[in-house]
């Protein structure tokens, strides 16, 4: 019997789902990758890579691609609300000096460039896209997955890369999923030129003030934002979006920098985004099938880390995968919960601390969060310097395949 027989399914064709299959791959297991939508690519937004997971889609040799794609910022920079002084700031494209300290770029771009390059590499083979999985019912031998158009597969393990409202997720565990964070977000993408006064538009900027923040960066050409502001209490909406007054956005920012007025309505608002967060699962996987990204711990997106975690995820759990046979699943969905789920916990809390903290009014609590964040190396390292496929970052020595 050899590796490449074990029989993957993986259910969710984003992020997590493709950088999984490729994963995989390179370890001489073939995945089906199973999507609901009928076309990959989400647009309307952009995210940013950090070293952690830029190292790792480099040794699935995607990384020529993924920096054609991309932007490297000139620094990260952090504001105050009212001014354009700057409270801290840190070099990432302007002399390498990102580059030379983490061993990886810091990269911004388009969701659906990132989407082109993972399942650019993917290809269409194993990839099944219009299938939506209903359930999962377990067999003697393996697990069926259950399509939503009557269809069906088998395999001997699943896996759930089906995002922050995860299908699998249920089947794994009855552990409260994702609950509203209270703070939501807007999306815009707007021409660079647009927004002539904007301060270091090359950057990627963090403005933080009473009750809201703003984050943008480059990418070609056009500046990202995400702008999240505190509220509503209670989400109005059965789906993850929904429709905000006219005008709702530039009210939670008056008063603020006059740049970033023009910026933010330099586009029509966008709908308005539920932030979710999730308690950290007790469990990860459940007979045959186990859980990476969203699914397993969808996080707030203060450190700009829900990707980058969930390729991680993916890589570790491919080597988890590689070193087992046919029936020792269990082994690897230990192995692979062992090496990520601190990990994930800590920059999950993390991300959550950072919510309160990014929103507070002026004080001597803002004034020492901006003392703290003179130190952003500090603030960044212990995130961006971890090497999930060292033995050194999760304390544990895998044996060889045998
Ligand atoms: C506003 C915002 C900004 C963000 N910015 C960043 C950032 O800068 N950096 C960063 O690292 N992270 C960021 N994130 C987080 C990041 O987007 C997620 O953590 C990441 O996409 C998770 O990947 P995933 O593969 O787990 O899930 P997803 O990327 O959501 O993919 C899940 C896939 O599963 C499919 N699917 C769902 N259900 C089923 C089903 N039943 N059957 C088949 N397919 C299914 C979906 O269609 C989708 O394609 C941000 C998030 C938000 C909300």
């Amino acid at each position: 019997m050899t590796y490449g027989e074990l029989r993957v399914a993986v259910v969710g064709g984003g992020i997590g789902g493709l950088t999984l299959g490729l994963a995989l791959r390179r370890h001489g297991i073939t995945a089906e990758v199973f999507e609901r939508t009928t076309a990959l690519g989400e647009v309307g937004a952009a995210v940013t890579l950090t070293a952690n997971s830029v190292r790792l889609l480099d040794r699935l040799g995607l990384r020529r691609d993924l920096e054609k794609a991309s932007v490297e910022p000139s620094e990260v920079v952090y504001r105050g609300w009212r001014d354009d002084g700057r409270i801290a700031a840190y070099p990432i494209g302007r002399g390498d000096a990102y580059r030379h300290r983490f061993g990886a770029p810091w990269l911004g771009l388009h969701r659906a460039a990132l989407q082109q390059v993972l399942s650019g590499a993917w290809g269409t083979e194993h990839l099944h896209l219009g299938r939506e999985a209903v359930a999962l019912v377990g067999r003697a031998d393996g697990v069926c997955v259950e399509f939503a158009d009557g269809s069906h597969h088998d395999a001997d393990v699943v896996v759930g890369a089906d995002g922050v409202h995860s299908v699998v997720r249920s089947w794994v565990t009855e552990e409260q999923p994702p609950r509203y964070s209270g703070t939501s977000g807007f999306r815009g993408i707007v021409p660079i030129s647009a927004v002539p006064s904007l301060p270091d538009p090359d950057a990627l900027q963090l403005w933080m003030g009473p009750g809201a923040h703003l984050l943008h960066y480059p990418i070609h050409g056009m500046i990202n934002f995400l702008a999240v502001v505190d509220g509503p209490t209670t989400w109005p909406s059965p789906t993850g979006t929904a429709q905000a007054d006219p005008g709702e956005l530039a009210a939670h920012f008056a008063g603020w920098s006059p740049a970033l007025l023009t910026l933010l309505t330099a586009v029509p608002q966008s709908d308005r985004w539920a932030l979710f967060t999730q308690l950290p699962l007790q469990t990860w996987s459940q007979d045959r099938a186990v859980l990476i990204g969203d699914a397993a711990h969808a996080m707030l997106p203060h450190h700009g880390q829900g990707a980058n975690q969930t390729i991680e995820d993916a890589v570790v759990l491919a080597d988890c995968l590689a070193t087992i046979r046919r029936g020792q699943h269990a082994t690897a969905f230990h192995r692979y919960e062992l090496r990520r789920r601190a990990r994930t916990r800590l920059v999950q809390r993390s991300s959550l601390d950072k919510s309160a903290l990014l929103h507070l009014p002026d004080g001597p609590e803002a004034t020492a969060r901006n003392t703290a964040l003179l130190d952003l190396e500090k603030q960044v390292a212990w995130i961006h310097e971890h090497d999930a496929q060292q033995p050194s970052a999760h304390g544990e020595r895998l044996p060889a395949p045998s």
